[in-house]
């Protein structure tokens, strides 16, 4: 017994451990299995709703719609707007899907400060807001290796946001934070309470369903952040207060500069 009862138990471990791994990953398939359900619950719930307006409205419009140009008015607007819903969605459900493929993406050396500003101008102009953006001096010269187009969708989503929740100018910063890109972009809107932080990268995640259908969001804009994020191995850390504002730090890490 002596002999046999250390080995034996080790073999027990080894036995134990083996099968703890297999749990793992079954439930850890069991989970992906169950999000990807609720995902396609969620999506075609969020599809069928603009469409049962348009449906209601379209029909007040042929019974009603002749004589009535209040009526008209009232109901064209809907189909419009719910139109337009309907096309962010399925763009949003297409990005991700896009992600989901995990087809090989090209990173190519990217300048991040002629990027923002681009993208600063572009929404500045389209939503009428000031948009106040600073670069340190060693950011300007340093670059990264990413999908230029995907960083400026990651730029949009969120300059979207801060512009969508808050009034006034918002700030972007850029600084070089030991080999990464530190960009900061803060605003001073309704801000994000504790118990919704964690929860901001799912998708379909809302913080206030009334106020965002107003504001036009699908809930996809951040998960969709997130994948972007990832792809370049970079972090995303949302601050918070509510009535005081938000900042969002995205940390990239710049090309390795023995490379550049
Ligand atoms: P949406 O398309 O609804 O904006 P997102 O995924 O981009 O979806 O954001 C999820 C939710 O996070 C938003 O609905 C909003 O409630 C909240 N949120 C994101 N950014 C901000 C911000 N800068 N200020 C306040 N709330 C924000």
């Amino acid at each position: 017994f002596l002999m046999l009862g250390p080995k034996y138990t080790s073999r027990k471990d080894e036995i134990g451990r083996l099968g703890q791994t297999f749990n793992d990953m079954i439930s850890h398939l069991q989970e992906h299995d169950r999000k990807q359900k609720q995902f396609v619950a969620d999506a075609s719930h969020e599809l069928r709703t603009p469409l049962t307006v348009i449906e209601s409205y379209t029909s007040m419009l042929k019974r009603w719609g002749g004589n009535d140009p209040a009526i008209r008015r009232e109901a064209l607007d809907a189909v419009q707007s719910e139109t337009r819903r309907l096309k962010n969605l399925i763009e949003s459900l297409l990005k991700l899907a896009e992600f989901e493929r995990e087809e090989q993406v090209k990173l190519d050396e990217t300048a991040l400060v002629p990027l923002v500003q681009e993208t600063k101008e572009q929404l500045e102009q389209a939503f009428n807001r000031e948009i106040r953006f600073t670069a340190s001096e060693v950011s300007k010269h340093r670059r990264l290796l990413a999908d230029a187009k995907k960083i400026k969708q990651l730029l949009i989503i969120i300059l979207d946001n801060a512009i969508k929740y808050s009034r006034e100018p918002i700030d972007v910063t850029l600084a070089d934070v030991s080999g990464f890109a530190e960009l900061k972009i803060a605003d001073k809107g309704v801000g994000i309470s504790q118990e919704d932080l964690p929860h901001l990268f799912e998708r379909f995640y809302r913080v206030d369903q009334t106020r965002n259908r107003e504001t036009g969001g699908t809930g996809l804009g951040l998960a969709i952040a997130k994948q972007i994020i990832d792809l370049h191995q970079g972090t995303i850390r949302f601050e918070s207060e509510v009535g005081e504002g938000t900042t969002v730090t995205i940390l990239l890490p710049w090309k390795a500069q023995t490379e550049q």
